[in-house]
């Protein structure tokens, strides 16, 4: 079972960044929500704790002491930039640790994920000295999804269209980076039951769709033809 950490930053009493009408906590949080949605409905084989699901204060230290006690395989925790400038960048910690070298792989792998998911420009693979990154005890990243304070990132961040582009950036990023499996694809009935549909062949002529019903049949199992244009 692979532990995924998600810490969508700030909250509460902190704002985080603000600009445009937008104030960082909650975009933060939006799109960690979505990460976890959809690693929850697409994956398996992982579980999934996050640092807040509210709009609570939370201490950094609150944060990682949680990830820490719970043995988090991955951390990651999500920001919107500010102060100038335009675009997607993402830091792992800037010390020496035994693991740098996985640390920066596994970030590298959801960094450039996140590119192909989103019309950002790329402000590049950057380390730095932040509390989330030095106090995790495992591989841990954070990501700085576009500046609230830039007007064109800023219209893009009003967008949950935009939003669920950058959770799904984040998600298959963090199910590549980790391995994680994608769900086996179920047909959901109106009634809430699940079927399992099994195709043993398509065919051009109807005339071998109907012998191939007849095998079937002949060996004992129901089937029927169920026709679609290619
Ligand atoms: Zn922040």
């Amino acid at each position: 079972m692979v532990k995924i950490f998600l810490d969508p930053g700030h909250g509460g009493s902190d704002p985080g960044a603000t600009g445009n009408g937008l104030k960082e906590k909650d975009l933060n949080l939006k799109i960690a929500l979505k990460v976890r949605d959809i690693l929850n409905n697409e994956y398996e084989g992982h579980d999934i704790r996050m640092s807040r699901n509210s709009d609570i204060t939370k201490s950094l230290s609150a944060r990682t002491d949680e990830a820490n006690a719970w043995g988090a395989n991955y951390y990651l925790s999500i920001h919107i930039n500010a102060g100038g400038g335009t675009g997607f960048e993402s830091f792992i910690y800037n010390g020496n640790y035994p693991g740098k070298q996985e640390t920066d792989r596994l970030r590298n792998i959801i960094h450039d994920t996140i590119m192909q998911h989103v019309d950002f420009q790329d402000r590049g693979k950057k380390e730095a000295n932040f509390h989330v990154l030095r106090e995790t005890a495992m591989p841990a990243s954070l990501t700085e999804n576009g500046f609230i304070d830039h007007s064109n990132d800023a219209q893009k961040l009003k967008s949950d269209a935009f939003l669920n582009k950058i959770a799904r950036g984040h998600a298959v990023g963090l199910a590549e980076a980790l391995g994680l499996q994608k769900k086996e694809k179920k047909t959901e009935q109106p009634n809430g039951e699940i079927y399992y549909r099994v195709i043993t062949g398509s065919f051009k002529e109807k005339e071998n769709a109907d012998k191939r019903v007849q095998e079937l049949k002949n060996a004992g199992f129901d089937s029927f033809i169920d026709i679609f244009k290619g």
